[in-house]
């Protein structure tokens, strides 16, 4: 039977790949809802090819372009923060897709769960700000949060079978990004445009960042967490520059179960989408005789700080991964400006979450404050370094 998706962030790099897997099985998806951001063209293209019942953009001067731009009339075009919630629990979708970057995915997965849907999650900042929100949340209403992101995909795939007591380690694999083989003085002075030079993926400026900084595998760290239910000390990171083995289980006899596949975000994709089905497809094949030497090492915590500062906000818990992935959200932005050097993401981001203190995470006001004391705090180490 054909599945209708709600679609999130269609014009993003998830979203333009959902749309991608979309048109490659036209007899088995069909969506029914797609969101913008300021990339009215694209969404204008998008939505006259799938010709979605609901289409977003953020405001009436965006819906005016959309209409302008659009061949097709008839769809009904909403806007505002509340017109992306009515969006993420649309009743004509079977599940929602959020393909959101950053802080403004959250609020959507919370309005799809509490319309009694599944999200397929690309939106790992979602679980980072307020994974137990989030988790809690899905299971009250019986829905379920099937991954995206590529390791947990893998993940999800390794344990599936298996028994929670016998899981050890839940291993996530890293690429280790465009500076891992940078030395301190250089990835110092690294620019924007170096960051963005991604060896194995290509994915929005803002994944693409965190790579460099390793932030995107503490992230992954706490998704993991929340996904999977493991505690801090079972969650392993190994550095994998070939991105051919996505994730892997070792189990407490010390067997190993590993999830191998093309470095292709249609893969992870498909599996969310056709889960717990699996489609045959056409997209290119890993060849285990092409693909060279597969290699393992440990991140190097000292010129890539951000996952040590991530993996012990996680530890520490309550509000303070909102503050986390705030400040992080913030950074990043002003590094892709050209405001901030490449070190003060980890610099910003560090002092935000030792300077903070720290709260229980009761409901969505406690991420909401979190995240304005992390815009006040941002604001002032930016006025600091004038
Ligand atoms: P992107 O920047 O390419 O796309 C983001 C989408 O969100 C766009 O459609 C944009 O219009 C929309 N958007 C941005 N800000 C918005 C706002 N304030 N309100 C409403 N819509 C807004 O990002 P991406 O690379 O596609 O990543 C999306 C998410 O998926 C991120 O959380 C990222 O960490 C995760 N992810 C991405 C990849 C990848 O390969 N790109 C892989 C794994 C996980
Ligand atoms: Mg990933």
């Amino acid at each position: 039977m054909r599945k209708n998706i709600a679609l999130l962030g269609a014009t993003g790099s998830i979203g333009a790949q959902v749309c991608e897997v979309a048109r490659a099985f036209p007899d088995y998806f069909k969506i029914r809802v797609m969101t913008g951001n300021r990339n009215i063209t694209k969404l204008a293209q998008l939505s006259d090819e799938f010709d979605p019942d609901l289409i977003w953009v953020p405001d009436e001067a965006g819906a005016d372009l959309l209409l302008k731009a659009k061949r097709r009339r008839s769809r009904e075009i909403i806007t505002g923060q509340g017109g992306l919630s009515v969006c993420a629990g649309y009743g004509g979708a079977d599940f929602t897709v959020n393909a959101l970057v950053g802080r403004a995915g959250l609020v959507p997965t919370l309005s799809a769960i509490e319309s009694g849907k599944s999200v397929a999650l690309a939106n790992k900042e979602t679980l980072v700000s307020a994974g137990s929100l989030v988790t809690e949340a899905a299971k009250k209403n019986g829905v379920e949060i099937i991954p995206v992101d590529s390791e947990h995909s893998a993940i999800s795939q390794c344990l599936a079978g298996s028994e929670a007591k016998h899981i050890d380690k839940l291993i996530l694999t890293a690429s280790g990004g465009p500076f891992r083989k940078w030395d301190a003085e250089k990835i110092r002075s690294a620019k924007a445009a170096d960051a963005l030079k991604h060896p194995n993926w290509r994915m929005g400026d803002k994944i693409t960042v965190d790579c460099a900084t390793m932030m995107n595998k503490g992230f992954e760290f706490i998704e993991a967490m929340w996904l999977f239910e493991a505690s801090p000390g079972q969650i392993e990171i190994l550095v994998h520059p070939q991105s051919v083995v996505h994730s892997m289980v070792r189990f407490t006899d010390g067997s190993v179960i590993a999830q191998l596949g093309a470095p292709d975000m249609r893969n992870p994709i498909l599996r969310a989408l056709s889960y717990p089905n699996r489609l045959k497809n056409d997209f290119k094949k890993l060849d285990l005789t092409e693909c060279g030497a597969l290699t393992f090492e440990k991140c190097d915590d000292e010129r890539f700080p951000c996952l040590g500062i991530a993996i012990g906000a996680a530890r520490e818990g309550g509000t303070l991964p909102a503050v986390l992935n705030a400040s992080n959200e913030l950074a990043v932005g002003a590094f892709l400006r050209g405001e901030l050097g490449f070190y003060g993401i980890s610099d910003i981001v560090g002092r935000a979450v030792s300077e903070y203190k720290n709260k229980p995470l009761a409901d969505i006001a406690g991420v909401a404050e979190a995240e304005a004391w992390a815009e006040e705090h941002f604001a002032a180490c930016m006025k600091e370094a004038v």
